[in-house]
């Protein structure tokens, strides 16, 4: 009988010891993959970088919107409307 008790007594310890190191394991590997989705989040921001419609003010992916390189500087536009009313005002 008291072998019994010694017995689930150090298989109880035995858990427990086994659970911390377990939370831990799973602790540090939620800091590891956190840091790896931020670095993840933060290339891709960088890759749908907004930038400013210089017609119509407003903001396009870079991405997706319509491009115009003029004088070395790249223009970002929402619509090809805004790109033409852009290329005329150039023209001016
Ligand atoms: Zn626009």
């Amino acid at each position: 009988m008291i072998i019994l008790i010694k017995r689930i007594i150090s298989f109880v310890i035995f858990v427990l010891i086994g659970l911390v190191f377990y939370k831990k394991v799973i602790k540090g590997e939620n800091i590891f993959f956190s840091r790896g989705k931020k670095q993840e989040s933060e290339s891709n921001s960088n890759v749908e970088k907004m930038e400013k419609d210089p017609v119509c003010g407003t903001y396009i992916l870079e991405k997706t919107s319509l491009k115009l390189k003029s004088e070395g500087t790249m223009y970002h536009f929402c619509s090809d409307k805004c790109r033409e009313e852009y290329i005329s005002r150039l023209k001016k």
